[in-house]
């Protein structure tokens, strides 16, 4: 027997055990008749918004792909495209609605132009943290909006990876109250954006390879990233002395979603494979950005300063942000019912929260 005939055979008894136990899986299975001569092989293609092995996110799917392969016993191979190889970084969302490509890999906040409430998926300034953003998602009622509102664009999402809670962010000089921010022009996408204007700051995007030299030569006077693990990739404690504690972005969520005519012609083996994968890259995401960054923040040059932003200035940016979901959700029904539900989850979430992580952290330093 080759090793992959084995592979294949070995997973598919061990898939049959598992939905033994589900009387309504097993009736639809007789139909479906899972084994060895009936399962075809299924080949996807896959683009993502990174370049090829960009660390932790991209090492992240290439290892989602792997074990995709590994689980289905070889029937089910996933193809990864990095960035602008198939299609341009910012085009894979697009590209698979129009089934060009069977899936993608990248962030949510990328497509609020096409729904504002796309924004909140993404993840929200002083808001639910990746564990907290993906209890929401699983068991809040996040998942079902996310998936009512990707229908219209013929997409089916799952998360695929969190990068835990981002850093506020790299600035040539320091902040010591509100006034300095005015004026400053940063490097800072999504919601915490739309604060940081409110705030006086001129927020620009800027594709990923230019933000090293604006930073240096000046062109802008701050950016943000993602942690100390990328942020050192790219260098930026040469062209900055000051880095602040994140705010912006506590609960980042990445996608992987799948074109849903395509999802839907999948095999059930082969959709849950994909699910349960899914779910074992965004653990593992979450835990090699956590260990990363924590390494990488005790190497961190000498010349770099651990700062916090003042007081008045993250009173300010509650204000803002308060005003900024207002304005969205005068203007998006969707943004407006997707914010209802992540609040009410926030709300239920807060009180434990408090009496359980943050009194256990506060006893514990
Ligand atoms: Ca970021």
């Amino acid at each position: 027997m080759k090793r992959r005939d084995f592979l294949t055979t070995s997973a598919l008894v061990a898939t049959s055990l598992t939905v033994k136990g589900c009387h309504r899986t097993e009736k639809k299975n007789k139909n479906s008749s899972i084994n060895a001569s009936t399962v075809n092989k299924v080949t996807l293609k896959l683009a993502t918004s990174w370049p090829a092995h960009f660390p932790i996110m991209g090492t992240g799917v290439d290892n989602f792909a792997k074990r995709c392969f590994e689980l289905s016993g070889g029937s089910l191979e996933i193809k990864i495209y990095p960035k602008n190889i198939l299609v341009p970084a910012l085009q894979v969302f697009d590209a698979t609605s129009a089934a060009q490509i069977d899936a993608f890999h990248s962030g949510v906040y990328y497509w609020k132009g096409k729904n504002p409430a796309f924004s909140i998926f993404g993840g929200m300034p002083l808001g639910l943290t990746s564990e907290e953003m993906i209890t929401w998602m699983k068991f809040g009622g996040g998942y079902e909006l996310w998936r009512e509102l990707y229908d219209k664009f013929n997409l089916y999402p799952l998360i695929g990876g969190t990068t835990g809670p981002q850093m506020g962010g790299w600035f040539k000089t320091p902040i010591n109250t509100l006034d300095d921010l005015k004026g400053l022009k940063m490097r800072i996408p999504g919601l915490g954006g739309e604060v940081m204007k409110k705030l006086g700051v001129n927020p620009v995007l800027l594709p990923a390879g230019e933000i090293y030299t604006s930073l240096e030569r000046g062109t802008i006077d701050a950016t943000e990233w993602v942690g100390p693990a990328l942020d050192s990739m790219m260098g930026f404690s040469k062209a900055a002395d000051y880095y602040y504690t994140g705010w912006h972005e506590p609960g980042s969520i990445l996608e992987i979603t799948f074109n849903k005519a395509r999802w839907e012609k999948l095999s059930d083996v082969h959709k849950a494979i994909i699910t349960s994968a899914s779910e074992e890259m965004t653990g593992n995401m979450l835990q090699e950005f956590r260990y990363k960054n924590a390494k990488a923040l005790k190497e961190l040059p000498k010349n770099v300063q651990i700062k916090t932003f003042p007081n008045d200035m993250m009173d300010e940016a509650k204000v803002a942000l308060s005003e900024v979901l207002r304005e969205e959700s005068k203007k998006s029904e969707d943004f407006k019912r997707v914010l209802k539900s992540y609040e009410s989850f926030y709300r239920l979430n807060k009180m434990y929260d408090d009496i359980s992580t943050r009194n256990f952290l506060n006893i514990r330093s």
